[in-house]
């Protein structure tokens, strides 16, 4: 079944038409052939009837004179019957009367059939038997056999196969042919569709129409599938269509993104500018402000050492203040000239982080005695900075972790970092006084400062500093503080440091 489901419509429709028109013909065939042995076989009986009528109406004399002479002259005349094998003539007692034998035939094998009919036909393959029963006016006289082989019926059979087997190859012949021709009619149809769904699947041209012709199921099938075309050509103009206001509205938001881009640059650039400007400014107001700044502390000091306590008190007051607002006015000076020259002129070594916070711890040591502070620190990486600057915001955030401690409680600081695949995590952890969850991003600003100077002092320019130094690091700075908890200052230093910052 799977092989003849692997043959071709084409071909299908011919071997089934074929069978068809085939048993169809050998039907026919059949039937003809069986009807005519029949009628010859009829007409056999018919004629051997005729004859021992005959033969039997001429012996009726010899046997009422019981000349068997005459009898056995009667029956030799069937000698021009060539069928005739046989054939004799009994007495009423059964005795043979007279009889013919055909000289050379072979009757061993007929039957002796003595019928009480009148007359009685019986059929052995070609072998055929007639017995008639002889009367005179009622009297019976005797019985006829008559024995016959019918010589003919072979040959008869013979010719009608042959013709039945002409007229089925003919038949056959005819059947392929006409079926042939007819196939194109459905298969025909059927292959240019396919043909046509492959030209469509290879070239993806959804344009391509099957013509229908007539008004059969081909036909549907055909409408259907050039139907299912236009769907499918219908959706790719309207996908073509969208592609195209997509690719427009792309090109709308990219040049729109353009345009916003190059006022974004301009903006920074200019920013980049006045920034720069800011601090050479800064810089350069701090530089020389320092200058008169130190020669006011100087007269101011003397002017204290000379006159204090031999001036009014109000004037020793005012002398105190003075000294007060100068000593604060230098360390302001001080951290922001500090603060403009960051970046200014950088270097990048590499650097072992624990010799910095060596190198710190030492240089707040009295600090660090007054207050009681322990510092303790995790394993520190030697990573690529610049050693200055990761001294000064190491410096800052310690400094702040101390002063920025509990009163009743003496001051922990614990320094750790961890690698990462980019970049060193450094975290300064306090046990101090914390921070508001509101003041996380604001402290970071310059200036911006959640105490007064007298609660404690600063400059509030400390961690504006330590962002702008984890920056040139291409790091982050942020904290994480509860109040009254303490606070973990967290920063970052890359491992990939831009080098024009160098
Ligand atoms: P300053 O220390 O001169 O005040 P900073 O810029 O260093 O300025 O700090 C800004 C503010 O952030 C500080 O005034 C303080 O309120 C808060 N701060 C900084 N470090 C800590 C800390 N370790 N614990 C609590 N608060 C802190």
């Amino acid at each position: 079944m799977q092989r003849f489901s692997n043959i071709s419509i084409k071909n299908k429709l011919i071997f089934i038409q074929s069978i068809t028109a085939f048993l169809a013909v050998l039907l026919c065939a059949v039937v003809f052939v069986v009807n005519d042995i029949n009628i010859f076989k009829e007409n056999a009986v018919r004629k051997l009837y005729s004859v021992a009528r005959i033969v039997g109406g001429n012996i009726v004399a010899p046997l009422e004179f019981s000349d068997k002479n005459i009898a056995q002259e009667i029956l030799q005349s069937l000698d021009k019957e060539p069928d005739i094998k046989e054939a004799m003539v009994l007495d009423t007692a059964g005795d043979i009367f007279a009889r013919y034998t055909r000289p050379g035939a072979e009757i061993a094998s007929f039957p002796n059939t003595r019928s009480s009919q009148i007359i009685y036909s019986e059929f052995s393959g070609r072998k055929l038997l007639v017995t008639y029963r002889i009367y005179h006016e009622d009297e019976f006289l005797g019985i006829i056999i008559i024995k016959a082989e019918l010589t003919d019926l072979n040959t008869i059979i013979t010719s009608y196969i042959l013709i039945a087997a002409i007229v089925l190859l003919a038949g056959l012949l005819a059947a392929v042919i006409i079926s042939n021709f007819l196939q194109n009619v459905i298969s025909g149809r059927l292959l240019k569709l396919v043909s046509k769904t492959k030209e469509v699947a290879e070239t993806g041209n959804y344009s391509i129409r099957v013509a229908p012709e007539g008004k059969d199921e081909i036909t549907t099938l055909s409408l259907g599938f050039n139907n299912m075309l236009e769907q499918i050509k219908k959706m790719e103009e309207v996908l073509k269509g969208t592609n195209i206001e997509l690719e427009k509205r792309v090109k709308t938001r990219t040049a729109e993104l353009e345009t916003t881009n190059k006022k974004l640059e301009a903006t920074s650039e200019e920013l980049k500018h006045s920034n720069s400007e800011l601090e050479q400014f800064a810089y350069v107001a701090s530089h020389d402000l320092q200058e008169p700044l130190r020669t006011i502390a100087n007269f101011v000091g003397l002017v204290n050492m000379k006159y204090a306590g031999k001036l009014d008190a109000d004037a020793d007051k005012y002398l105190g203040y003075i000294v007060n607002a100068t000593t604060k006015m230098q360390n302001l000076i001080k951290d922001l000239l500090e603060f403009s020259r960051i970046g200014s002129s950088i270097a990048f070594t590499e650097v072992d982080t624990a010799k910095v916070l060596e190198s710190v711890t030492e240089e707040i040591s009295t600090t660090i005695k007054e207050t009681g502070a322990e510092i303790t620190s995790g394993n520190l990486p030697v990573l690529t900075a610049n050693i200055v600057e990761l001294k000064r915001l190491l410096q800052n955030l310690i400094t702040n972790a101390i002063k920025f401690r509990k009163k009743d409680a003496t001051p922990h600081v614990h320094i750790s970092a961890e690698e990462n695949k980019f970049e060193y995590h450094f975290t300064v952890k306090d046990n101090g006084i914390g921070i508001e969850e509101e003041y996380k991003e604001r402290i970071f600003i310059i200036f911006q400062r959640l105490h007064t100077v007298a609660e404690y002092p600063g400059t509030g320019i400390g961690l504006a500093t330590c962002k702008k130094i984890v920056a040139l690091h291409n790091g982050k700075i942020w904290v994480e503080s509860k109040p009254g908890e303490g606070s973990q200052f967290h920063f970052t230093i890359s491992k990939t440091i831009v080098t024009d910052k160098a």
